[in-house]
Order: C-alpha cells, then sequence, then structure tokens
C-alpha cells in the first residue's frame, strides 16, 4: 500500500504490508509469502519466529524495560557485555551498547578522537577509511563511508578530517598477473603513504569492514590483506576499527569476520545479527587500552544516547548470541553457504551477465555486468539491481539490491543473506527464484 502519514524510504513505491514472520518468510497483509534470502539487510539472522528470542524478550518486559545508563546498568546489559567479550578477539574487553550500526561507528570515531586526547596526543585528529565501504547514514559515518552515490547529495556536510584509500577488491582492482601478495602489498603502501602524507602523528584510526557488504555485495579481502594494515597501523600506533555491522555475529561462518582474516582489531563495531531484527540494538567492543586510557584520564566518554544499554534490546540480543555463538550453528552457516556459493556458481557459471560470485559463509554477492570479459557495469541509471529486486518480490524472494555506484565504478549487485536457519531446499528456492528475477529484468 502506499502509506499515508510514514515518510517512507521510498515516496513513489506501493509496499506490502507485513503482517507476519514464519522461520524464513515474511507474510503479507494478502497472505502472500517471501522468503527471506537477505535477512532485510543481514539482519535477520534466526528467520522472522524465533520463540526462544520472543521469550526472553517477554521475560525482560515482566521484570524491567529500560534504565537509563546515566543513572543505572542492568543485568542483560552486563550479561551480554561479558559474553561478548569472551567470545572477542584478543585484546577486546568492553562493550558500550547502542541501537544500531550508525551509531556504533558514530561512537567508534568520537572515541578514537577521544583516546587519543587522553593519552595526550591531540593532534591526532583524521581518520583513514576505504572508497566503496559503507559506515552508516550519520554524518560522522557517511563521512567515513566511501559510497560516492550515498555521500553526494551531503557533501557540503562531510567531515573534513576523513580520508579514503583504495578497497580490496580483487574482481574489478587487481592487476593482471599481479598476486594476492603482490595485490595486498600494493594496497598496504597505499595506506601507508596516506599516512605519510597526512602526517603520522595526526592519524588517529584506520576504519574498514572485513568483508564489506551493502557498497561492494559481500567482498571478501584477499588472503593476508588485513594482516599487512594491522602492520602498518600497528607502526604508527594507529587504531584499527573493524566495521562488522553486517558482516560480524555469525554471518560469515565465525563469530567474528575478522577471526578469519587472524587480526585483533583495537575496536569492533557489531550491529544488525546481534538483534536479529528483534529488537534495535548495536554495539561498540573496545580494547582494553582504550577504555583504560579512559577510565584512567577522564573518566567520562563524551558520547551518549538515550537507549545505550537498553534492558530489553540486551536481553534479545543476549538470547540471540547464545544461539548464534554455538559451533553447531556457525558449522552450518559455514556448510550451508558452500551449498549455496555451489548452487549459484552451478546456476550462473555461463550467464553472460554475472560477472563475479564472492562472499563469505552464508554472505554472497553477485556482480552484475553488460559484459563478462570485459567487466563492464551497466551503464549508471539503468537500475539493474532495484529491478531485480522488484521481480524478485513478485516472486515471493528478498534480496538485497545495489545499483551501481554514480561514476560506474562498480557493476549493480545482488546480495544474498538468508537466516542461518535455512533449509538446503529453501536455498534451492532462492536460487530458482533469483535466476528467474534476473531474467525478467535484462
Ligand atoms: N556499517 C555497515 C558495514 C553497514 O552495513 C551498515 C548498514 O547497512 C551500517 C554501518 C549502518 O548501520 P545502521 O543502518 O544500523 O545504522
Amino acid at each position: 500500500m502506499k502509506s499515508r502519514f510514514v515518510f517512507p524510504r521510498h515516496t513513489k513505491a506501493d509496499m506490502p504490508v507485513a503482517v507476519a514472520g514464519d522461520g524464513p518468510y515474511l507474510i503479507d497483509a494478502e497472505g502472500k509469502r517471501y522468503l527471506d534470502a537477505s535477512g532485510g539487510a543481514a539482519v535477520s539472522c534466526l528467520g522472522h519466529s524465533d520463540l526462544d528470542i520472543r521469550a526472553a524478550i517477554q521475560d525482560q518486559l515482566d521484570t524491567l524495560a529500560f534504565a537509563h545508563s546515566g543513572f543505572f546498568t542492568c543485568e542483560p546489559a552486563e550479561a551480554l557485555a561479558e559474553k561478548l567479550v569472551s567470545l572477542a578477539p584478543d585484546g577486546i574487553e568492553r562493550t558500550y551498547f547502542v541501537s544500531g550500526g550508525s551509531e556504533a561507528m558514530e561512537a567508534a570515531i568520537k572515541l578514537a578522537r577521544q583516546y587519543f586526547l587522553e593519552i595526550d596526543q591531540p593532534e591526532r585528529r583524521n581518520i583513514i577509511a576505504r572508497w566503496q565501504s559503507y559506515h552508516g547514514n550519520t554524518i560522522g559515518a557517511l563521512s567515513a563511508g566511501g559510497n560516492r552515490w550515498r555521500r553526494s547529495q551531503f557533501a557540503p556536510f562531510m567531515v573534513e578530517a576523513m580520508h579514503h584509500v583504495s578497497p580490496c577488491r580483487a574482481y574489478r582492482d587487481k592487476l593482471p598477473n599481479e598476486s594476492d601478495t603482490a595485490y595486498a602489498d600494493r594496497l598496504a603502501a597505499e595506506l601507508e603513504d596516506k599516512i605519510v602524507e597526512l602526517g603520522p602523528d595526526t592519524v588517529a584510526a584506520f576504519l574498514a569492514e572485513p568483508v564489506v557488504g551493502a557498497t561492494m555485495g559481500a567482498v571478501p579481502p584477499v588472503e593476508g590483506y588485513f594482516q599487512k594494515i594491522k602492520a602498518v597501523c600497528d607502526k604508527y600506533d594507529i587504531l584499527l576499527v573493524a566495521d562488522e555491522v553486517m558482516c560480524g555475529m555469525g554471518r560469515t561462518g565465525t563469530l567474528f569476520a575478522c577471526e578469519q582474516d587472524g587480526i585483533a582489531p583495537d575496536m569492533i563495531a557489531i550491529a544488525k545479527g546481534l538483534g536479529a531484527g528483534y529488537q534495535p540494538i548495536g554495539a561498540l567492543m573496545v580494547s582494553g587500552r582504550i577504555y583504560d586510557a579512559v577510565a584512567a584520564g577522564s573518566g567520562f566518554f563524551q558520547h551518549g544516547h538515550t537507549y545505550n544499554g537498553h534492558a530489553m534490546a540486551t536481553a534479545a540480543g543476549l538470547a540471540v548470541l547464545e544461539k548464534i555463538s554455538h559451533p553447531h550453528m556457525l558449522a552450518g552457516v559455514r556448510e550451508k553457504g558452500r551449498y549455496l556459493t555451489d548452487r549459484l556458481a552451478k546456476q550462473f557459471s555461463d550467464h553472460a551477465h554475472i560477472g563475479d560470485i564472492r562472499g563469505r559463509g552464508l554472505f554472497i554477492g553477485l556482480e552484475l555486468v553488460a559484459d563478462r570479459e570485459t567487466k563492464t557495469p551497466f551503464p549508471p541509471g539503468t537500475r539493474l539491481a532495484a529491478r531485480i529486486k522488484a521481480n524478485a518480490m513478485a516472486l515471493g524472494l528478498m534480496c538485497y539490491p545495489m545499483s551501481g555506484t554514480i561514476d560506474g565504478e562498480s557493476g549493480d549487485h545482488i546480495l544474498l543473506a538468508p537466516p542461518f536457519i535455512v533449509e538446503n531446499t529453501e536455498i534451492d528456492l532462492i536460487v530458482d527464484r533469483l535466476a528467474a528475477a534476473i531474467e525478467n529484468s535484462l
């Protein structure tokens, strides 16, 4: 229906009205069932009707809904932080709760700055991130992000202290005959050059998504990339912030995506899968050294939101984490991810317009190109991915589209991030419906 009072994302679109969830399906007011192959945007990792999460939220509501974090801490927040820290990479000791991904990244940017003020290095004011990344829609996070289409309209607000280097995107940017190692070396050298250009003593942090989600469609780094990047950051005492808002929380087959890159970042932002759609929650996990600097210094993080550490949100997060951190669940993500990738490879191996299929675990992207040989994207404005999304919805399938960025620097892509509870028969259905939606859109 056309919203009458809601200000929708797409004011011209006629949206179905979601009325119920059933495992991996959403159901609209007409009774039509949509197989959720993208988790919305990599959110609904446990599907839409998990009774354990519902019970945890109800139990919490029976005792305490909300207590402002300026006055109290609460039991579910303490328990969730403890469990997250116990499962996190080395060095991570504290968790700062927020309500979503942009808030987590906004907190990361401000905490990076405050950390260096606390340790008496006030010159550290620059942040480096990567083109073709997405870190959120609030002004700080948007400025850090490297999605030109999302940034363009707000160019006057983009923060000067944010700088960008190239992403790690082997499909498009690795040179012919360049090895993964040489490519990773080249990118690490580019980061080092940027640090030197800005002045090493002025750089506070480097931000990156371990597996790039919304802008490029599940692009993992080449092997060794993050270790080299971490070495450069360490050389200049720059904080490494992993934005795992989309790729974290089991999505890639390990609880934290960066585990697979063998690095321990100074901060990790998480959101989406942590609440699994049952509650809005995000978190910034930080190393002991950062927390200790604040604790020993001013004793106050100059930041905060009304819903920091919300009792119902953290209770839901705890119940979700119990499930998604289970080794059996993570092994299932890896196994089903392999099945999905194999099915996609079989379906599209000869397809003239599928240039690349990539990803990790149940986080898979397909890049659409006008010409497979030359990797030429469809012209900007074709909005192919958006048409595939619409045709998929008509066929009862949700997939997440991203049309090529404004200057045609990448192709349209489709992101798949089905719930971890998806069955192989449902994966077959996803691939069949996606193939039909693509054919109907070309
Ligand atoms: N960071 C990444 C990597 C994301 O993918 C997103 C959202 O897609 C965000 C940050 C922003 O999260 P939110 O939409 O919850 O504010």
